[in-house]
């Protein structure tokens, strides 16, 4: 058996560690005599699993103890329409910056619960770039302002934090969640799911400062509620619990290997060395988001022949490099440089890119 470098953008890579020691615990977690997908969520060593998950991600992002951490089911959309309902006072307005396809998901999610203003969007350009913050026109009345920290399918990444003064900055980070140094107090909320940097599908995480869980929102079934969820522990009914787990093994691996500062050492020398590659094919490979906001997480490329495509996913598989198929939205290709892709899986690529391009010249 051997293991492909995948560059999948979500579900995505996991580091092979924590694989192994899933694998290990398979069948009898420390003792237990099962496995933790088959024990209560309220029993003792789930809740031990469900504790050092939050204990680690508090350590690894240094979240302020201000700020309830919350694991939910469901996915980074679910967030999306969650966040009207829970902050936003009925027919209030929400200012949306949209850089890309999950900004307009989130616009999408919350119409139906707030007055969605978009307080500037890059469309028109082609999602190429983030909104120059001078352009923004941001409401004053506005229960929070929304933006997409990575766009991951666009491979647009804020690489600066906006000031929007009072107003609390809320943030989709699903796809660069832990892959640098992050100033969790600059936000009101900081959500995703977990599938991309994080751990498994199945689970989303919110990282929310505690007086917002105060507002009243909007009417909605407690379950709904961050507010209850927090108050319970995020265990308002049954969490799932596997996800759970492995976004715990994922989290605990991060902190062993140095934590987010290591990471963004290694993701700025994966980004760069890939980037590199593309730019010096003389364009036979091409990126087009602006220089200044291209993602160091998801890199979406081109040939300059679609007609290549084909062969070079092929060709690709057969050299172990796999998941680098674009978006259906965009075409091309994509490589998502997570924090389990290790640089020795960017480094393949390139030589792989430069070996295509030197055999279909
Ligand atoms: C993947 C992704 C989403 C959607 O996540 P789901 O878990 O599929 O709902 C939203 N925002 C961003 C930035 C994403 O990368």
């Amino acid at each position: 058996m051997s293991r492909a470098h995948n560059f999948s953008a979500g579900p995505a890579t996991l580091p092979e560690p924590v694989l192994r020691q899933a694998q290990q615990e398979m069948l009898d977690w420390h003792g237990a005599g099962a496995s933790i997908v088959e024990l209560s969520h309220r029993g003792p060593e789930f809740m031990q699993v469900a504790a050092e998950a939050e204990t680690d991600l508090r350590a690894l992002l240094a979240i302020p103890d201000d700020y309830a951490v919350l694991f939910l089911a469901g996915g980074a959309t679910t967030l999306q329409a969650l966040i009207p309902l829970n902050f936003a006072a009925p027919g209030q307005a929400a200012d949306y910056v949209v850089s890309g396809h999950w900004g307009k998901t989130a616009v999408k999610e919350a119409r139906p619960y707030a007055d969605v203003r978009i307080a500037a969007s890059s469309e028109a350009d082609g999602f190429r770039g983030i909104p120059a913050r001078a352009s923004w026109q941001l409401s004053e009345d506005a229960a929070y302002v929304h933006i997409t920290a990575n766009e991951t399918i666009h491979g647009v990444e804020f690489r600066e934090l906006p000031d929007v003064g009072a107003v609390p900055l809320v943030a989709d980070f699903s796809s660069s969640i832990a892959s640098e140094p992050l100033d969790i107090a600059r936000f009101g909320l900081v959500y995703g799911g977990a599938q991309k940097n994080l751990g498994p599908a199945g689970i989303s995480f919110a990282i929310v400062r505690r007086d917002l869980l105060e507002r009243a929102g909007q009417p909605r079934a407690e379950i709904l509620d961050y507010r209850a969820h927090a108050a319970k522990g995020s265990m308002l009914n049954t969490p799932p619990t596997w996800s759970w787990y492995l976004l715990g093994l994922t989290v605990r691996w991060m902190l062993e290997q140095g934590g987010v500062a290591e990471f963004a050492r290694r993701n700025a020398r994966k980004a760069a060395l890939l980037y590199a590659a593309i730019d010096g094919s003389g364009g036979y490979y091409r990126n087009e988001v602006d220089p200044a906001a291209r993602s160091r997480m998801n890199v979406p490329f081109f040939l300059h022949d679609a007609a290549l495509d084909q062969p070079f996913l092929a060709a690709a598989k057969g050299a172990g490099l796999i998941g680098l198929k674009g978006h259906r939205a965009l075409g091309g290709m994509r490589a998502s440089l997570y924090n389990a892709m290790p640089e020795a899986g960017v480094q393949a690529l390139a030589d792989f890119m430069a070996d295509f391009r030197q055999r279909h010249g």
